[in-house]
């Protein structure tokens, strides 16, 4: 005899189908809701029901993928010869930045890196190296592999040495 299920809370428990059968319904129930929730974009945490849309609020992810992009670029448009005006404005700029980062214990870790670690501004390359140092200690810290920064030109300023980026 096949299992019943002992649930009475929706029309197939009622019904006393088989386990198999109820089962069988709830996943064809689920796909179309994943159906419904895809067709309004729904926006649900990676890996539930539904398909996650492109316009939803930032994830911790998403914020640190576009906030490096943000900042790298920053760093590779940084004069090769700043004068005072502009050493002052990109310190005070990541200082401001490690305050106001929406991500907490990021923002925290960004500042404590800020003290060991003080901002190097005497030139464009100088302050893109650092950068990379301080993504790189990121990077450690969240099990991500280390960036070569003798690479970080190509990647944030001049595009790579085989062209692929022009
Ligand atoms: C200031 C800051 C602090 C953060 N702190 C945390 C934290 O404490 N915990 C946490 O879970 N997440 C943190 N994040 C988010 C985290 O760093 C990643 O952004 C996120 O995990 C997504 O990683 P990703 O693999 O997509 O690549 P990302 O690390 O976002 O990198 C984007 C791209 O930058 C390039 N890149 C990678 N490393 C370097 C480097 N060293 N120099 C130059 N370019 C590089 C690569 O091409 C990569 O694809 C932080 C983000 C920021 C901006």
């Amino acid at each position: 005899m096949s299992p019943r299920v002992s649930h009475l809370d929706n029309e197939q428990c009622r019904q006393c189908t088989s386990f198999a059968d109820y089962m069988k319904e709830n996943k064809k129930r689920l796909v179309e809701e994943q159906d419904r929730r895809k067709g309004q974009g729904v926006c649900d945490a990676e890996g539930a029901v539904g398909s996650r849309r492109p316009d939803c609020p930032l994830d911790k992810d998403e914020l640190g993928q576009k906030s490096w992009g943000l900042l790298h670029t920053i760093a590779a448009k940084y004069p090769k010869k700043p004068n005072d005006s502009d050493k002052q404005d990109i310190k005070t700029f990541f200082n401001v930045f490690a305050k106001l980062y929406p991500c907490s214990h990021c923002a925290e870790g960004l500042r404590e890196d800020l003290k060991e670690h003080p901002i190097r501004t005497n030139n464009q390359d100088e302050l893109s190296q650092w950068l990379c140092e301080i993504h790189n200690r990121v990077n450690l810290k969240i099990g991500k592999p280390a960036f070569d920064c003798s690479k970080v030109h190509e990647r944030w300023r001049d595009g790579w040495k085989d062209g692929s980026c022009d």
